[in-house]
């Protein structure tokens, strides 16, 4: 069995699925030509931000990982328990399942991908983000955008995807196109924690890494 195989197979997802052709995505726009403030002053404007509530229970915020350059760039929700703990997004279960399903097309955030989340700062329990916290917050993953410059963003899950794309649309009407952030081509797919609850849609879930890895391959 193909290392890629063993992880698909470690997913639930071998052997049954296989690529399927789609039409092309359409070509990239230029990023976002303004200048963008610089990494350190970002880190430092997110480790001290007090503008909403989630500062007074947030063990530490969570930033970001990953390739600073990458052409890939995924974007999740908000921080969990494990990742306010360790300072990392996507470092609790989630992020295990992320890891995998990234390996499965050669992607990982050691070398090709950056994270990111909508909230830099943990919701208490676990509960969803607050409309305002959202909007306090994006400002921060903007810029973390404008700087990355990804030549594609997987929005994973509904608040990343409704917050990018100024949507209330759902993720399933959302799926399966490719919608533009700023110029930038945006795929929507399921957030890895959804997955772990509803093992059915974990393939619909390679179906979308598929086709953004195709959207990539196109641009
Ligand atoms: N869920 C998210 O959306 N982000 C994380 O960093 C961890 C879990």
């Amino acid at each position: 069995m193909s290392r890629r195989d063993a992880m698909l197979a470690e997913m639930g997802l071998a052997p049954i699925w296989r690529l399927r052709d789609r039409p092309p995505a359409p070509a990239a726009e230029a990023p976002a030509a303004e200048a963008p403030l610089t990494w350190i002053p970002l880190k430092e404007a997110v480790s001290g931000c007090r503008a909403c509530a989630l500062h007074e229970t947030r063990t530490q915020t969570v930033f970001g990982v990953g390739d600073e350059n990458a052409d890939w760039m995924l974007i999740g929700e908000a921080p969990g328990a494990e990742e306010d703990r360790l300072g990392d997004p996507f470092v609790g279960q989630a992020g295990r399942l992320l890891d995998n399903m990234l390996a499965a097309i050669d992607l990982s955030r050691a070398k090709n991908v950056y994270i990111a989340n909508v909230l830099k700062c943990r919701p208490p329990g676990n509960r969803n983000p607050q409309p305002e916290e959202v909007a306090k917050c994006t400002p921060h993953l903007v810029r973390q955008i404008e700087l990355v410059q990804p030549k594609l963003i997987l929005a994973m899950g509904r608040f990343a995807a409704q917050t990018l794309l100024e949507t209330d649309a759902s993720i399933s009407s959302l799926r399966g196109k490719v919608h533009r952030y700023r110029g930038v081509p945006l795929i929507v797919t399921y957030h890895p924690a959804y997955l772990l609850r509803t093992l059915a849609d974990k393939a619909k879930a390679w179906e979308d890494l598929v086709f953004a890895r195709k959207t990539m391959a196109s641009l």
